[in-house]
């Protein structure tokens, strides 16, 4: 099982955590890109091979929303936010 490092409680199950989705780019205004473009932001989710950041919450622990580097190959979190201490 994947282990995720939250900042508060420290290395926690996977099972403790929802799963939030990708870090997107900010939303653009529709007005200023083409419907090209538009249509893209809102139907693409990024599906890297490779290190994708992520929004987690610890929803079965202290609350925290957090967000994570992790590698879609092995599911390593290869970065994460520093221990609270
Ligand atoms: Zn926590």
């Amino acid at each position: 099982m994947m282990q995720i490092p939250c900042p508060f409680c420290g290395p926690r199950n996977e099972s403790e955590f929802f799963y939030g989705g990708p870090v997107r780019p900010s939303r653009p205004d529709p007005a200023a890109v083409n419907d090209e473009d538009w249509t893209a932001w809102l139907t693409q989710v990024p599906n890297p091979l490779g290190p994708v950041q992520e929004h987690w919450w610890h929803a079965r622990g202290c609350g925290t929303w957090l967000t994570i580097w992790r590698d879609t190959r092995t599911h390593d979190v290869v970065e994460a936010p520093d221990d609270a201490g």
